[in-house]
């Protein structure tokens, strides 16, 4: 299952060491998360449902859902998709609801360890490392966290070379861009980068922001700071069908994940739902890696994604079938077929077209929604806008919501692509540092070139449908349906 030879990647496999399933020796390597380590080794239970008791596998594979939790060396609900291996870690399947373990104490918030800077980032995506990197140079002090074990946020797994101009990367891939940005943000001495660690709330304490953090599953840091930039990403959506939750069913982004950054096939056979450009280009990499893809089904009447994307996967055989969905997913303990079936005009599916394809995988590549968690809880008034894929917080044109001081960019403002999600990093870094009265007014010049720049990638024509969406985020823009 592990990809030893690829086209465009190559797997860089830190030590070996052996970590222990329910009492099984595996073998797995420094630097790739306990869910890879198992999914190489052919593991695809990961738990079983707190109610039902129904197997649950990997589904995201970036820490933002349930469905990766395990007990590890005796603590539960560790999300085992971001937890990187240790040697002689001991892993169970967690059944049912998790038990503490009877010697855990609450964490002590009074001895939490405290990080102060100017301005407190949280996402080390391309949205995040912009914000710090400009905030950086305008002379601010900035600490940037991110829960996952890499910095680069989506573009750690992508493998193909990005559209736009060139001084916005067009023509690198995206593996490449993120390894730019991290050395760029690691040049700088007044970035100081926390990963593994996750932030759990924003708080108002005095004239300070505190976000409240837990680092590696184990320690407490309140890093303070004057403002805070929200650039937490997006979440996989899941549809309804039967069996949704079978061990097989991923996000698109988790099999990325699992296949372009730790070298690991997620199946032999898949099924992808959606030929947006996400289902397009997985369809190309998964054919990369060595993976049939049975289909792509469709239920719109024609392919969203880019033509040329397209062009290239039907070239490679795979059929898309548009006006179909899935039906249902069949298997015991983890998928073993998919059952589909064509549309009709109300979006019903027609008795008598099912068709069953064979397969063990099925990738859900039906869009994201925006991660606006911490910003609902920090009190950021929230809209649903339909255009930006789902509930985000009202901005102003600098990013600052309706919360003096914090500050959102990238998919978490709305759901774009890694090129507006820079830019917008690029507004909300160089804004936040010009509120606090950091950057002098030279800075503005900059913001407002960021500014054109996403309007004029905005012009094309899957940036007008954003821009309407844009004017409903807007404080004091159009009202919400
Ligand atoms: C298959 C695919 C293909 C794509 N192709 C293109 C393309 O060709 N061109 C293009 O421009 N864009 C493309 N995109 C889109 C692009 O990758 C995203 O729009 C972009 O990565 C968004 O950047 P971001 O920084 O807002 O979020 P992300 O890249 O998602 O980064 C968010 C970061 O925040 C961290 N985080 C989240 N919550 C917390 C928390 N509570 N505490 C700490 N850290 C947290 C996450 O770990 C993550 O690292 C593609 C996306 C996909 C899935």
């Amino acid at each position: 299952m592990r990809l030893t030879e690829h086209p465009v990647l190559r797997f860089e496999r830190g030590r070996e060491v052996t970590i222990y399933f329910e009492g099984k020796p595996i073998k797995a390597y420094e630097g790739e998360t306990i869910a890879t380590a198992l999914h190489a080794a052919g593991i695809r239970v990961l738990n079983y449902s707190a109610n039902e008791k129904r197997p649950r596998g990997l589904f995201c594979a970036i820490g933002k859902c349930s469905s990766c939790l395990m007990v590890v060396n005796g603590v539960p609900n560790v999300r085992t998709c971001i937890t990187l291996v240790e040697d002689g870690m001991v892993i169970e399947r967690q059944r049912g609801k998790a038990k503490l373990p009877r010697e855990a104490k609450p964490p002590e918030f009074r001895n939490a360890k405290v990080v102060k800077a100017d301005i407190v980032i949280i996402g080390g995506g391309p949205a995040g490392l912009m914000a710090a990197i400009h905030a950086a140079d305008g002379g601010a002090s900035v600490v940037l966290l991110d829960e996952n074990p890499m910095l680069g946020g989506q573009l750690v797994k992508q493998t193909h070379k990005f559209f736009g101009k060139r001084e916005q990367f067009a023509g690198v891939r995206g593996v490449e861009i993120a390894r730019i940005l991290e050395g760029e943000a690691r040049k700088r001495k007044n970035i100081k980068i926390f990963l593994e660690t996750s932030a759990v709330g924003i708080f108002q304490d005095g004239d300070e922001k505190l976000v409240l953090a837990v680092k590696n599953n184990r320690e407490l840091i309140e890093f303070r700071g004057r403002a805070v930039i929200v650039a937490t990403g997006a979440m996989e959506k899941m549809i309804p069908f039967e069996n949704n939750d079978l061990p097989g069913i991923y996000g698109a982004g988790a099999i990325q994940t699992l296949m372009n950054t730790y070298g690991v096939k997620p199946g032999d056979r898949v099924l992808i739902v959606g030929a947006g450009n996400v289902g397009l280009i997985l369809a190309y990499q998964l054919i990369q890696a060595g993976v049939e893809v049975k289909a792509i089904v469709e239920a719109m009447p024609k392919v969203g994604g880019y033509f040329v994307h397209a062009a290239k996967v039907r070239r490679l055989g795979v059929p898309i079938l548009t006006r179909h969905t899935i039906l249902r997913a069949e298997g015991k303990e983890k998928v073993e077929k998919a059952v589909v079936a064509q549309l009709d005009e109300n979006w019903r599916p027609i008795p008598g077209t099912e068709r069953t394809f064979e397969v063990d995988v099925i990738a859900l590549a039906v869009g994201l929604r925006p991660s606006i968690e911490l910003l609902h809880q920090a009190g950021c008034q929230i809209r649903y806008v339909r255009e930006l894929s789902g509930h985000v917080a009202l901005r102003d044109e600098w990013m600052e919501t309706t919360v003096r001081g914090i500050f959102v960019a990238g998919d978490s403002a709305g759901i774009e692509e890694a090129t507006t999600a820079m830019l917008e990093g690029k507004i909300a870094g160089i804004a936040a540092t010009l509120r606090l009265g950091i950057a002098d007014e030279s800075w503005l010049k900059e913001m407002e070139k960021a500014q054109k720049d996403l309007v004029e990638f905005r012009s094309g024509p899957f940036g007008r449908h954003v821009l309407e969406g844009i004017k409903k985020a807007l404080i004091g823009g159009v009202a919400s349906e």
